[in-house]
């Protein structure tokens, strides 16, 4: 093997890295995609469910409780529906669902949607969100979740045939849960 030979190896090997990190970094933040404080802060965010947990634990503070369910103290943005939050100098950086997902661990790929179970979207309480598509999302819509039994007794029948289930605040139950386990006919 000649010098020349190990030159062009080595050449070789450089350039294969060097292609290999261009791909990592344009993967990571396309050029035409700047850094923002924004940016920053769903990476933060985003890549660490403690970090989100935290903010909710901080924001839950000032939230009130309405049934089963804790609302931030920020209204949906009346055109989008949705409440967004924002930080450290981010102004509206995501949505409080993408937040929630994020506590929970959960990134929605393309075409799917964080839900609220209980169709409050103020509602800042990760058990409260689903994953799923937007056909499913719509479908919680007008869902009565449960109805009195027609024979005036205590139970009631679960109406709602969504997966995982709607929430509705039922009153003599203290939890979503116990409801399900013990008021349901
Ligand atoms: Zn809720
Ligand atoms: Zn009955
Ligand atoms: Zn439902």
């Amino acid at each position: 093997m000649t010098a020349s030979m190990f030159e062009n190896i080595t050449m070789d090997a450089a350039t294969a890295k060097e292609k290999r990190q261009r791909i990592v970094s344009f993967t990571l933040r396309p050029a035409q995609q700047p850094l923002t404080a924004g940016s920053i802060q769903r990476e933060w965010f985003s890549t660490a469910p403690i970090r989100a947990l935290e903010y909710l634990e901080t924001a839950i503070d000032e939230a009130r409780s309405v049934g089963y369910c804790q609302e931030i103290r920020m209204v949906p943005s009346k055109r989008a529906g949705y409440v967004q939050l924002s930080w450290g100098g981010a102004n509206k950086f995501c949505t409080l669902g993408d937040m929630l997902g994020w506590a929970r661990g959960i990134h929605p790929g393309e075409g799917m949607q964080v839900s609220h179970r209980c169709h409050n979207p103020r509602c800042m309480l990760p058990s409260h969100i689903t994953i799923e598509t937007p056909i499913q999302n719509n479908a919680r819509k007008g869902c009565l979740v449960w109805v009195d039994c027609p024979h005036s007794c205590e139970d009631r029948i679960l109406v709602c045939s969504h997966l995982p289930s709607c929430i509705k605040f039922v009153p003599g139950f203290e939890t979503w849960e116990d409801f399900i386990r013990w008021g349901v006919h």
